[in-house]
């Protein structure tokens, strides 16, 4: 068994996992990154769209949704893929709960979010990988016969949450139209979001900056974690490392580590696919977020990247292949270039019922704390949450984070 001082072990090596890493490592811990596979390989954040979205600053439970969610599933040629049996389910129901809880859950949200954006640039610096990651914004486009009034309702909520937003540029529009051949077109610039050339090598860059200050990485399978004298032990097959502290920022699969502690984790992956456009030109150096479709698509280094679908299902299901057809097909309408060989990729996004992120610690078992449950927005939040545990674990005060504490669901 391995004895460290002042040693923590993180566990799940995604973009929380190995931002938290990072940033503790910066602290002066002896960091030990555990994931069974390669740094950002196996969960969400080898595929997402790398938008890093400050608009996002209301948790997706919303009343509108319940009534009107229906037009978006997938069998009626939406992008919303959820089983009856699901949509009948308990975490449906808090779902729902939290959907009129949606103004209390915005004011704990918003502040975790306005601030991602310099914080992740700040982060990635600090990575020595300032390159990874561009400030010119997003857009947001409309192409259906009510686009301008869109836009127009859009621009408006966006004010009340006090996001920024513009037109967006005339030959920005005009790209889009010609590029669809569509009739109608508008849209809103954000200048404030930001996206990264490749999320696997954000993840990367924080692994590896973690190593430089001391810190090791275990590909392992963790199976439990257990109490252990002034600290804590981290079981992987066939041994067992102690440590002072423990972090679990396992994604959607962070559940059955915290369960022994009395922790309720009400989690569920809505799965997303994206498919990678080598050939693809971008109409310009930022996301463009196709609202009539839910289409995502951001210029990477060297190729594009296309994301849409939330597919509730379990996290380890084989992918669907009708969604990266559905993709490809969506995207050549857009004037893409993808062709049938288009890689396809499905990952899971952690949810929790009310679209909270899951940050704080076990009160069972006092040096273990969770990061975890970044629904849609992991990326955008991992050097915020990185700080933010890096606080917890340091007893720093900082902003209040008990509205992201497991306890509320119980237990
Ligand atoms: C299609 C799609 C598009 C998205 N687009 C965006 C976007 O544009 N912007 C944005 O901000 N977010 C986006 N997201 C969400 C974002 O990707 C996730 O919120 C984020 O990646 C979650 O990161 P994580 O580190 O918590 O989890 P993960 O990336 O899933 O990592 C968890 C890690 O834990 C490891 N692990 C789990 N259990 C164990 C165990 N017992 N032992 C060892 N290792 C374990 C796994 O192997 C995995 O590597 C998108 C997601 C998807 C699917």
């Amino acid at each position: 068994m391995a004895e460290q001082a002042r040693s923590i072990a993180i566990i799940g090596a995604g973009v929380i996992g190995t931002a938290a890493a990072f940033a503790l490592s910066r602290e002066g811990w002896r960091v030990v990154l555990f994931d069974r596979a390669p740094p950002g390989e196996a969960g969400a954040s080898f595929g997402n769209a790398g938008h890093v979205a400050t608009e996002l600053v209301e948790p997706l439970p919303a009343p509108a949704l319940l009534f009107n969610f229906w037009r978006e599933l997938f069998v009626l040629g939406g992008v919303l893929d959820i089983p009856l049996r699901r949509i009948l389910s308990p975490w449906a129901m808090r779902f729902a709960r939290a959907a009129f809880q949606r103004r209390e859950h915005t004011a704990l949200l918003a502040p975790f979010v306005r601030p991602a954006v310099p914080a992740l640039i700040e982060l990635l610096a600090q990575a020595e990988r300032p390159d990874l990651i561009r400030q010119n914004g997003h857009f947001q486009v409309w192409m259906g016969r009510s686009a301008a009034r869109d836009a127009q309702a859009q621009a408006k909520a966006m004010e009340k949450l006090e996001v920024a937003t513009r037109p967006a540029p005339a030959e920005v529009v005009e790209a889009a139209r010609n590029a669809a051949r569509a009739e109608h077109g508008a849209g809103l610039w954000f200048p404030n979001c930001a996206h990264v050339l490749d999320p696997l090598e954000v993840v990367r860059a924080f692994a590896a900056a973690a190593r430089k200050l001391g810190a090791s990485f275990q590909r392992h399978e963790v199976m439990a974690i257990r109490p252990a004298p002034e600290g804590c032990e981290v079981v992987t097959p066939g041994s067992s490392t102690r440590v002072t502290a423990a972090v679990v920022c396992a994604g959607v699969w962070s559940g059955p580590l915290l369960k022994p502690f009395g922790l309720k984790v009400p989690i569920e992956a809505a799965r997303g696919y994206h498919v990678q456009m080598p050939d693809a030109a971008p109409l310009v150096d930022a996301p463009i977020v196709y609202s009539d479709q839910n289409i995502v698509v951001t210029p990477m280094a060297g190729r594009m990247r296309a994301t849409s679908f939330m597919e509730f299902t379990a996290s380890d299901a084989p992918a669907d292949p009708r969604k990266a057809a559905w993709l490809r097909a969506s995207v050549r309408e857009l004037g893409y270039t993808c062709d049938e060989a288009a890689p396809a990729w499905v990952g899971p996004r952690p949810v929790l019922p009310d679209y909270l992120p899951a940050i704080g610690r076990s009160a069972a078992l006092p040096g273990l704390y969770y990061a975890f449950a970044h629904q849609h927005i992991g990326l955008t939040l991992a050097a915020v949450t990185a700080r933010a545990v890096a606080d917890l674990v340091a007893g720093r005060p900082r902003p209040d984070l008990t509205g992201f504490d497991l306890r509320r669901f119980g237990g």
